[in-house]
């Protein structure tokens, strides 16, 4: 039994994965890719996520494999170009998404997710059941596995279930 199935383990996915499964959800988190992945990305986390991420407790790796950054400098085609530097002596790092989401990936398994590599979500089946105190919502994923290498073929499609919301 589930009771919450995350589509996507990039960073949205391990950190929401990770505060549900440590407040008691069984949580799934399933992804088309396997990890780590390498993902297009100026690979820089400012100091907002940065210091969200302590918050949560989710920076533990972070500071040892990434470079400190104070700002940005973005350039265009035309050789303009915009520098900019984050307030208050603030500092960002830099490191790259492959390192990053399998660190975040890797807390949100340690916190009790389960993770699926491999599996690409078609579509989200909605159905809604109303009862006498409550009303709940339950959402079916039709899911295909995709062809991982050394897995084998290409299992055929079948669904998950999970109570995704519950509202009284
Ligand atoms: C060129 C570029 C540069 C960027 N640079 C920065 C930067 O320097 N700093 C910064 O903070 N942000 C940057 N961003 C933004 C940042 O990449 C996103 O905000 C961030 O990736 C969003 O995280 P996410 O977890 O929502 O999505 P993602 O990181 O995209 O993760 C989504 C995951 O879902 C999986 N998935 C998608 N669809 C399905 C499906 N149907 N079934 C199964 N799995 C699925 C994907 O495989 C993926 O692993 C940049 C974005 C771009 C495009």
């Amino acid at each position: 039994m589930l009771d919450v199935l995350i589509v996507g383990g990039g960073p949205a996915g391990s950190v929401a994965g990770t505060i549900l499964a440590r407040a008691g959800a069984r949580v799934r988190i399933v992804d088309r890719a396997t990890f780590p992945r390498d993902k297009l990305c100026g690979d820089t986390i400012n100091p907002g996520t940065l210091a969200r991420l302590r918050a949560l407790d989710l920076a533990a790796g972070i500071d040892q494999r990434s470079l400190r950054v104070e700002g940005m400098q973005v350039t265009g085609g035309d050789g303009r170009m915009i520098q900019g530097r984050y307030p208050r002596g603030l500092a960002g790092r830099a490191l790259t998404r492959r390192e990053l989401d399998w660190l975040l990936l890797q807390q949100a398994t340690n916190a009790g997710c389960q993770f699926e590599p491999g599996v690409a979500v078609r579509r989200a089946l909605v159905t809604e059941r109303l009862g006498a105190t409550r009303r709940s919502r339950s959402v079916s994923v039709s899911r295909s596995i995709r062809r991982v290498p050394g897995d084998g073929p290409s299992a055929p499609t079948s669904r998950t279930s999970c109570r995704a919301v519950s509202v009284s």
